[in-house]
This record gives structure tokens, sequence and C-alpha cells, in this order.
């Protein structure tokens, strides 16, 4: 995508709004080093979650799917010193890089790394009791969107926001007849948040260094 109007638009919209951050370099060359996919936001949307963050006066993050943590550090700098953000991963190598950025960003004492499959690393946290989060960001395997959705609801409180990333995927989400069981996934979350009363939801298209797709942003309804 890299020199499309989109991405030189979004590489002058970062240019501007969002100033060159040493630790976030080192995180993306780290996350290169190590060959993880290039899947995590682009700076524009975790400069959103983080201000998501401070909008919301998030002391407690939920994030499933953290990759190498760029997403998590950007969250995770919004946090107060009491605050704590616990993300979820399944590949131990991504953890384990994840780790290592985040302790290079200063942030280990806030953030807890939990490995495995998310969905029981979610009913291990029901089990200990875990308060409420106030901001989640659902970005993992997108066939189980569906549950994660189910979980965050459980793990709200009014007021809590909760994004979804990926929810255009090239536009694929309006074919029906789709056999990507990950559209698919995104489609059954859709129509899970039309029927579900406790939450108040938008979707928004976007274009830039990652192409075309989009987010999911709700409100948990008091
Ligand atoms: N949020 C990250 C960022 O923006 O920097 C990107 C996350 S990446 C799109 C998705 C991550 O979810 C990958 O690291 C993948 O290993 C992890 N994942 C996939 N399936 C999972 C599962 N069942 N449980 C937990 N994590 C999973």
């Amino acid at each position: 995508h890299a020199n499309t109007t989109w991405s030189l638009v979004d590489n002058y919209m970062t240019e501007r709004l969002i100033p060159r951050d040493d630790v976030l370099e080192q995180v993306m060359a780290a996350n290169q080093r190590e060959e993880l996919p290039p899947i995590d936001v682009s700076a524009s949307q975790g400069k959103l979650l983080q201000l998501l963050a401070r909008m919301t006066n998030a002391k407690r993050i939920l994030e499933i799917g953290t990759l190498g943590g760029y997403s998590t550090i950007w969250m995770g700098k919004a946090l107060p010193a009491d605050g704590k953000l616990v993300t979820l991963e399944l590949d131990p190598k991504h953890a384990q890089v994840a780790q290592a950025n985040i302790a290079l960003a200063g942030l280990s004492r806030l953030v807890e790394i939990r490995v495995g499959v998310a969905l029981e690393q979610l009913a291990k946290l029901e089990e200990e009791g875990t308060e409420p989060f106030d901001l989640i960001f659902i970005d993992a395997d997108k066939p189980s969107n569906p549950a994660y959705l189910q979980w965050a609801l459980r793990f709200s409180h009014p007021g809590t926001v909760i994004v979804g990333d990926n929810v255009v995927r090239d536009g694929e989400i309006i074919n029906r007849h789709s056999t990507d069981p990950r559209v698919q996934g995104i489609r059954t979350f859709y129509d899970m948040l039309a029927a579900e009363p406790r939450i108040s939801a938008t979707a928004i298209q976007t274009v830039g260094s990652k192409g075309y797709d989009g987010f999911m942003i709700g409100i948990v309804n008091g």
C-alpha cells in the first residue's frame, strides 16, 4: 500500500499530528527484526486508541490480541500510575517480543500479558473475579469475535467503550456467501451488535497505510 494516496495522506497526517516517538520506533523495529507479521494497528489508529483511553479516563483496559504490544503501548501510555492493562496473546513468541517492548516503554508494572487461548484466559479472568474494564480492544482471531463480544459485555460497566478492529476486510463483509471464517465471524459480530440492547455501536470505514478496512466502536449503555 506504500505509494497509494491513502498511504501518503496517512503519512502526511502522522507527520503533523503524531510526534516521532523513539520507543514506538524501536518497538516497530524489534517486531520487524523478530519477523512478527506486520498486522499491528497504524500510528493514527494507535493514537486513536490512546485518545479513547484518555476520553474515557480509563484505569482498566483489556486487549484481546497483543502481537508485539504496539497497540498495547499506545493505550498503556494513557493509564494513570495505578492503572492496569491486561492483554491476551496466543503465541508465546509474540508475547515474548511484546514483553520486551513493554519493558522498553517502561510499562511493565501496568501491563499484564496472559499467554494462551484468549477464550480460556477470559474464563480464567472471570474465575479470578476480575473487575470490569473501562476500555476493551478486540483484535485477535476474527472467527472468535462473537464470543469476544460476549466476554467484553460481561467485563463491562455502563460507559465501557468497546472497539473491534478489521470489521470491513476490503469490503468482503457484505458477501454473505463468503467461505472465509474471518468474514463470517465479523458478520455474526454485526448481527449480535444489531440485536444487543446493552451496547450502542457504530462502524467506521478506514483507508490508509493498512489498506481498506474499518473499526467498530461502541459504548455500553447505562
Ligand atoms: N493489537 C495488535 C497491535 O495492533 O499491535 C495486533 C494484534 S494481531 C492483529 C492479532 C494477534 O492475536 C496475533 O498476535 C495472534 O497471535 C493473536 N491471536 C490469534 N488467535 C488468538 C487466540 N485464540 N487467543 C489469543 N490471541 C490470539
